[in-house]
């Protein structure tokens, strides 16, 4: 399971504090609740393209030893099962979608090596999404007249900030900005997820 590093910093910032497991160690199991600090499990490594920044992070992972399953601590700068960071997937956003730049010129805001695939494959995402993101961020702050749904999201987004936005969906009610890929919906958990079970 995936929750969120309480982290608000650069890249490198997040490198140099992961080497203190006591420093955001979670202090009971978000999975079966048992009130017991968890036991730092080592890391698992993932890439990450961000504005200033292109290559591996390690993300913490912890270890449950009532249900032997294990939690895994990634920064909120990052949505989960996707490489790029939130910054630079909200300034794409907002340049194609809001400003009405083309996916050339909005691209070119996030990291150059960027494929165009990856952009559509954001917008079509967004697009699904923006209606449920309207309803859950009315929680946050005041819905605002738009012609569609898209526009309204992203304004609601820009007025929280997309990180606060991301905090609160997936603190709360465990909601991918994006959407969940197939299989984890709808709170990013698999259904039928046993393998890390205690052996009988
Ligand atoms: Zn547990």
């Amino acid at each position: 399971m995936q929750i969120l590093h309480p982290f608000a910093g650069s890249v490198q910032q997040y490198n140099e504090q992961l080497s203190n497991p006591d420093a955001h160690r979670p202090g009971r199991c978000p999975q079966c609740q048992d009130k017991h600090p968890l036991t730092a499990h080592g890391f698992y490594t993932r890439t990450l393209i961000d504005t200033a920044f292109d290559g591996v992070i390690r993300v913490r992972r912890y270890l449950c030893h009532a249900c032997r399953r294990t939690v895994s601590l990634l920064p909120e700068f990052i949505l989960p099962y996707l490489r790029s960071s939130l910054t630079v997937i909200a300034l794409f956003l907002i340049a194609r979608l809001l400003r009405g730049q083309t996916i050339e010129s909005a691209a070119r805001i996030a990291p150059p090596s960027m494929p165009y695939q990856r952009g559509q494959f954001w917008i079509r995402r967004f697009r699904a999404r923006a209606e449920a993101l309207c309803a859950a961020l009315a929680a946050m702050t005041q819905p605002v007249p738009a012609p569609d749904f898209v526009h309204r999201a992203l304004t609601m987004l820009e007025s929280t900030g997309w990180i606060a936005a991301h905090r609160f969906l997936f603190a709360g009610v465990r909601c991918h900005l994006l959407g969940w890929p197939r299989g984890l919906a709808p709170d990013g958990c698999r259904a039928a997820f046993s393998s890390g079970a205690a052996p009988t």
